[in-house]
């Protein structure tokens, strides 16, 4: 039903030039696509590269001016209350960040039969008035408020990243409409068998959703800081971690095959944080991205993570 190959949303504008503090995620990108492409996956993937950054006016959408406009002019404290040391050129590449995300979600909305990836992080701690946690604007409000204005169609994120992912919640004071646009922001909470079944609770009532119509469009953005052996993570163990790769694609493929059309469905990369090892972190997306790709696109890559123990 899907495409063999996952559409990649990517410019290397994307990336910061040089590390901006203690996350290695402005650079993940990157890191990321070097280690697919070592790993000789990269012939999975299609580029897409013909698409512009966001203006300024378009974090006005989700953020408050004078904080859009103090993190522009890297003006403190709010240039750096993402918790990131401010440069110019890390600046102008959140611009191109939150772009790929509306990019990826709007192909999929556009070409079905494509799974999109944006290969991003740094969006869902950041609120109406300031960034937070290595997180600078609420990218996934502004895509969804972007999507829901031109195309009238509404979506869930599975946000499976180790931390709540507060942003779209904090900004529905801001945004009137954004319960409505974005109905799902699933989070389970608790750790190992508990944070399945939450899961599965969860993607049962989004399943019924889906099939009647009410939501349009996923977001699975799996971070790898719900790991066990993260530096700021405990839910799942690997297997555990991967198995709840396997519950999302699975119920996107029965979701699809029961309406006989494939659900829209956009990928991200959120949180993942090991000083030992950032391998390990690379190592666990690519894995999330080979489910997908065995799963969805009929592929049979059967990927085995390298997790460093901690
Ligand atoms: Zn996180």
């Amino acid at each position: 039903m899907y495409n063999n190959k996952i559409n990649l949303v990517y410019r290397k504008e994307m990336v910061s030039n040089e590390r901006v503090g203690s996350s290695k995620s402005p650079n993940k990108p990157e890191y990321l696509l070097d280690f697919i492409t070592r790993n000789k996956l990269h012939i999975h993937f299609k580029l897409f590269e013909e698409w512009e950054a966001f203006t300024t006016e378009d974090f006005y959408l989700a953020h408050t001016k004078k904080y859009v406009d103090s993190f522009f002019a890297g003006k403190e404290p709010l240039a750096s209350s993402n918790g990131l040391k401010w440069n110019p050129q890390f600046a102008d590449s959140v611009r191109y960040t939150n772009a790929s995300l509306l990019q990826a979600i709007e192909q999929s909305i556009l070409h079905p039969e494509a799974i999109q990836f944006s290969p991003t992080s740094g969006f869902h701690h950041a609120n109406p008035n300031s960034g937070s946690a290595f997180c600078t604007f609420s990218g996934q409000v502004i895509a969804s408020v972007k999507i829901g204005n031109q195309y009238k169609l509404k979506g869930a994120y599975i946000d499976l990243d180790g931390h709540f992912g507060n942003s779209i919640e904090d900004s529905k004071v801001f945004i009137k409409d954004l319960k409505n646009l974005i109905p799902y922001n699933i989070n389970p909470n608790g750790a190992n068998e508990m944070y399945l079944e939450n899961l599965v609770r969860d993607l049962n009532r989004l399943t019924q959703d889906l099939l009647a119509g009410n939501v349009d469009y996923v977001v699975f953005c799996h971070g790898a800081d719900s790991h066990e052996w993260d530096d700021l993570g405990f839910q799942c163990t690997t297997e555990e971690w991967l198995k709840c790769s396997d519950l999302v694609y699975q119920m996107i493929d029965r979701v699809s095959k029961k309406l006989e059309k494939p659900i829209p469905l956009t990928l991200s990369l959120f949180g993942g944080y090991r000083s030992d090892d950032y391998n390990s972190v690379l190592s666990l997306h690519t894995a999330d991205l080979c489910k997908c790709l065995d799963i969805l696109c009929g592929q049979d890559i059967h990927y085995l993570p390298v997790v460093r123990k901690k």
